[in-house]
């Protein structure tokens, strides 16, 4: 409170300042001299919940910023008060201090609180003081150069708590500087009218945070599955757009940084800067914009280029001096994309619908916001909230765009995901065809290498390896089984006489005799080694073993080998071994009985079958010697 005699002392303080600015007075001088002295009339402030102060609100604008309370209430410079008539007083930018008067008188009762609402929470001071009728006043500060703490009421809005005692007129007087446009809408709340309201507009806000907030889980989501970078940049976007929003109706201040004022300068100019540089990012990566259109794409970098300027900016100069870049900066940046989206819509591209449209109307909603803020348009609900609609409308669009974005990439990927998918099985089909035809080839390369490793490599009969699996094979029989083994007589004498090319020949010969005189079927020869050779008989008992031994050799006695233009006639001594039906026996037995029964057919003279007992099929005299040439002398 200021008594009579310190508001003297003020007068004469602030006079002696006057002295020094005179040139500065002199503007002030001749405005109170043009003024018209206005005879004012108290607002009368009776039942109602709420009033709007604006309409009988006086005003002074005091350029340099040296008068105080002492001085605007002095007669003289109280007389230089201009009516402010509009609901909104609004000064636009302006580095003046604003004071604005009102009066009020209240004709109800004793009872109800007040409360004094500045509706425009980025006025950096406002100082309120309240004069009553005996001159009495009293000083309450508040702008948001304040910790939030100091308010009266816990409220976005810049607040004072008033009393106003009945049938006394109080006279207020605001004085505000600040950095952002000077913006004052007024209004006086009943304090249980105050605080409902705050509840409700609160609960507006949520909801148009709630469509952010949507928006930007659902395009996080959409990034995460898709990848695609347009998606993330508008998830950028999305962020510091709420920020800014939060920023410029004061609820980051209330909620966020309460006790940081200088913060919250910061924080507007900051993100319009990253606001706009992501918003222009968006588009650009959204159109694919450099395949459309060099001039844009060059353009939108400029644009982001200045906007991280503005971004960088904000904690370095004044608000004053950044915000009006800013403002220029977004404009431009909104321009750009949609001349961007508009050139792409020229060219049929479906997708830039969407985002026309959204940047459209966003567009819009800033002209209207930037017409209001420099006292263009009127302040009302939808001018003051222009960018809220705007951007909530904005932000459905472009979730619409990148949904109809998303679609294409679904049904694009579908269509790879089918083609590859047929390439794929089409690649497995030609593979396994492949694979099977190798593996054919292997398994009758590993049967014919299986075949030859049992085949003797000169006369291609059967080997040794052969006869040893053929007989583990016939282990467990029931059947009685034979084995012949057939020596040529004097086969040396062969080779030393005719080379050892023609023995070679009557080796083969052998085979092909025995070939054909064999029975077939089982019963096959085996080349034992050198020019002995086998026969393996199942199911064949000694005597007709005997047989066969005795076929065979008379066989190979009647019909000589053919080399060249020789005849070359030679015998064969042909040893019997016989295991009867069920009996165990193994081949070396088996071999070494026949063996034996050989040795005896040699040594009973040759050319002839002898049995595993020792004892020849056929006893006859010795043969000539088994070497008959059918040209040539006798050996
Ligand atoms: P015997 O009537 O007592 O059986 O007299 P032989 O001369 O047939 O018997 P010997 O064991 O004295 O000689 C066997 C000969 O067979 C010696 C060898 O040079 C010959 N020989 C062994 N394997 C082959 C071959 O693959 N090709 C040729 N051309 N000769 C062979
Ligand atoms: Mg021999
Ligand atoms: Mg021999």
């Amino acid at each position: 409170m200021l008594t009579a005699s310190s508001t003297a002392h003020l007068l004469r303080a602030t006079a002696a300042r006057l002295l020094r600015y005179r040139a500065a007075m002199l503007l002030v001088l001749l405005h109170l001299w043009l003024a018209a002295p206005a005879i004012a009339e108290p607002l009368q402030v009776g039942p109602a919940a709420r009033y709007l102060l604006g309409p009988s609100t006086y005003h002074l604008v005091d350029p340099r910023g040296f008068l105080g309370i002492a001085n605007v209430v002095h007669p003289d410079v109280a007389a230089a008060f201009r009516p402010s008539l509009a609901e909104t007083p609004n000064f636009g930018f302006t580095r003046a201090a604003v004071w604005l008067r009102t009066e009020l008188l209240n004709t109800h009762d004793a009872s109800a609180r007040w409360i004094l609402e500045v509706g425009y929470p980025l006025l950096d001071q406002v100082d309120l003081y309240v004069v009553r009728a005996s001159g009495a006043t009293r000083m309450q500060r508040g702008g948001d150069t304040l910790p939030f703490a100091q308010r009266a009421a816990a409220a976005r809005h810049i607040n004072f708590e008033l009393e106003l005692p009945p049938g006394e007129p109080v006279t207020l007087y605001l004085r505000v500087r600040s950095g952002s446009s000077v913006q004052m809408p007024l209004v006086l709340w009943e304090k249980h009218e105050f605080y409902a309201a705050d509840r409700e507009e609160q609960l507006v806000l949520g909801l148009y945070y709630g469509v952010l907030v949507a928006m930007l889980a659902f395009s996080t989501m959409v990034y995460f599955s898709t990848r695609s970078r347009a998606y993330l940049f508008y998830v950028g976007y999305l962020v510091c757009y709420a920020l800014l929003q939060l920023s410029l109706n004061g609820l980051a201040f209330q909620y966020l940084w309460p006790r940081h004022p200088l913060l919250n300068e910061i924080a507007t100019t900051f993100f319009v800067g990253t606001t706009c540089a992501f918003a222009v990012q968006f588009s650009r990566s959204f159109l694919d914009l450099a395949r459309h259109s060099r001039v844009l794409d060059r353009a939108s970098l400029g644009a982001i280029a200045a906007s991280i300027g503005v971004a960088l900016a904000a904690p370095a100069f004044p608000y004053g001096d950044v915000i009006q870049a800013a403002t220029g900066v977004g404009l431009v940046g909104s321009v750009v994309i949609l001349c961007s989206a508009v050139v792409c819509l020229l060219k049929k591209e479906k997708q830039a619908l969407y985002l026309t449209l959204a940047w459209t109307i966003f567009l819009v909603a800033i002209v209207v916001f930037s017409l209001k803020t420099m006292n263009v348009l009127p302040t009302n609900f939808f001018t003051q909230n222009a960018m809220q609609f705007g951007s909530a409308l904005e932000a459905v669009m472009l979730g619409f765009a990148l949904t109809h974005r998303y679609k294409l990439l679904m049904e694009e990927s579908g269509r790879l995901q089918a083609e590859a998918a047929a390439n794929l099985e089409a690649q497995v089909r030609r593979r396994t065809a492949e694979l099977n035809q190798a593996l054919q080839q292997l398994s009758t390369a590993n049967a014919s290498l299986e075949d030859l490793s049992q085949r003797d490599p000169l006369t291609r009969a059967r080997n040794r390896l052969y006869l040893t699996r053929r007989f583990e094979a016939l282990a467990g029989r029931i059947e009685p089984l034979s084995l012949l083994l057939l020596d040529i007589d004097h086969f040396k004498r062969i080779n030393d006489l005719n080379g050892h090319g023609a023995g070679d020949a009557c080796l083969h010969h052998l085979c092909d005799v025995v070939g054909h005189t064999l029975r077939g079927g089982s019963d096959e020869l085996v080349r034992w080694g050198g020019e002995e050779f086998a026969v393996l008989l199942p199911g064949t008992t000694s005597e007709d073993a005997r047989t066969i031994g005795e076929r065979l050799r008379i066989a190979i006695e009647t019909a000589p080998a053919q080399v060249g233009d020789r005849r070359i006639a030679f015998t064969v001594s042909v040893g019997v071994a016989s295991a009867a039906p069920d009996t165990a026996v193994t081949l070396s037995t088996l071999v070494a009985q026949a063996d034996a029964a050989l040795y005896g057919a040699k040594h009973g003279g040759r050319n002839r079958v002898c049995t595993g007992l020792g004892l020849p099929l056929r006893d006859a005299a010795p043969h000539p010697p088994a070497l008959e040439l059918q040209s040539g002398p006798p050996a």
